[in-house]
């Protein structure tokens, strides 16, 4: 074999959403993207935020002109629990619905997937959890989501609050909607440090998809998290500072997704695993919680050298930020990359250390222990990470 030809491609799968529509204004021609008709009973999910601001309001008026019947649950809250899915069920069962919408956050759009999912298989929520154990069919499904980060849109996975703070997901080809409606004049009024942390959330995806040691990651996943840090490295300063720049927030949700179709099939890792702990028990947004923990990560993984991670890092920085010197060697051009993303999240507001959000020192040992129950995530990472290990990066981050 001479030093031109390619190394072999491991064989892989790669799964993601049908119909992607990226259009402004879309929610508000709703009907004509969704092809709705007077015979379609349509029922929303989303936020009581949403409700409030009214956020929702042109795209029902759009279905409702086009002779659909529509119900709003406006219900989901953060960390979504499953006596409000058991709720959002029963009102698709009782309204006879013939297809969902979520529109919102990552939360309503994972309850939106599970209601279609349940109400229209009829199958029993406790058969469902895990990874491949949910049966079909279910109702048709379309998803808009009103922040950039989750990418819930292009996941298999749907997350539910069980009891006090267990979470439950359930991974199945079916949480897929039939499509997916980016609309970025819905992310326009989204507070900057909503923006933010979602942003960074977003950037964490692309990071992690491309170094995960997953067998699943794939040339296709690596080239999404490219052009995924490539948008949203560019442009969340001026989404976060001028968040009614329209071309950014439309960078951001494209930059978003793309990180989400990238990790949807090669899974995120150890910035994850540690970042559950950090809003289990302190109640910190997911966004917020990987940034708190994500330059300490990387630095524990591009600190062994023997894992190759420090040379991914390398490449992906220069696409994050254009500017970023590339002399020195990839050691070291992986160094500056993570100060930049450690001083990015500083300049976007984002609190920057454990202490911040209330966390103690006292509070990292059991921190550390609860992080090794991700043992779905952790084994995704390119450097093996013990207890001790996750102890002294909690450290680091405090
Ligand atoms: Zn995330």
């Amino acid at each position: 074999m001479n030093a031109t030809q390619a190394n072999a491609i491991p064989s892989f799968s790669f799964h993601t959403t049908p119909r992607i529509v990226f259009c402004e204004g879309a929610a508000a021609e709703l009907a004509y993207h969704l092809g709705t008709t007077a015979q379609d009973r349509l029922m929303i999910v989303t936020d009581p935020g949403i409700v409030a601001l009214g956020l929702a309001e042109p795209a029902i008026a759009s279905l409702k002109n086009a002779g659909a019947d529509v119900r709003v649950f406006g219900e989901v809250e953060a960390d979504p629990s499953l006596a409000t899915l058991e709720r959002a069920i029963a009102m698709a069962l009782d309204f006879r619905a013939t297809g969902v919408i979520g529109f919102g956050g990552g939360s309503s759009l994972d309850v939106a997937k599970l209601t279609a999912l349940f109400a229209g298989s009829g199958q029993a929520i406790d058969t469902a959890w895990g990874v491949n154990n949910a049966r079909g069919p279910r109702l048709p499904l379309a998803l808009i989501p009103t922040t950039a980060g989750t990418g819930s849109e292009v996941t298999p996975v749907a997350i539910i609050t069980v009891g006090e703070d267990e979470k439950r997901g359930v991974s199945s080809p079916l949480n897929l909607p039939d499509v997916a409606i980016l609309d970025p004049l819905l992310t326009t009024g989204l507070p900057p440090h909503i923006t933010a942390a979602t942003g960074i959330d977003a950037m964490v995806h692309a990071i992690e998809a491309y170094a995960s040691r997953n067998a699943n990651n794939n040339p296709i996943s690596r080239n999404l998290a490219v052009e995924a840090l490539r948008l949203l490295g560019r442009n969340i300063e001026e989404a976060v500072f001028n968040g009614g720049n329209r071309a950014a927030r439309s960078a951001m949700l494209i930059g978003s997704m793309l990180a989400g179709q990238a990790f949807a099939n090669s899974p995120v890792a150890a910035v994850h695993a540690l970042a559950y702990p950090i809003g289990s028990r302190f109640h910190v947004p997911h966004g917020l919680s990987n940034a708190l923990v994500l330059p300490h990560v990387l630095r524990f993984n591009a600190a062994d050298a023997a894992n190759g991670s420090f040379a991914l890092y390398a490449a992906l920085g220069p696409h994050v930020f254009p500017g970023l010197r590339a002399e020195g060697g990839a050691q070291a051009i992986c160094a500056r990359f993570i100060d930049r993303l450690a001083d990015l999240s500083a300049r976007l507001g984002l609190k920057s250390r454990l202490r911040d959000v209330g966390i103690t020192e006292a509070d990292l040992p059991a921190m550390a222990a609860d992080a090794m129950k991700q043992t779905r995530l952790l084994v995704n990472n390119p450097r093996d990470v013990g207890e001790a290990d996750a102890y002294a990066i909690y450290k680091a981050a405090w």
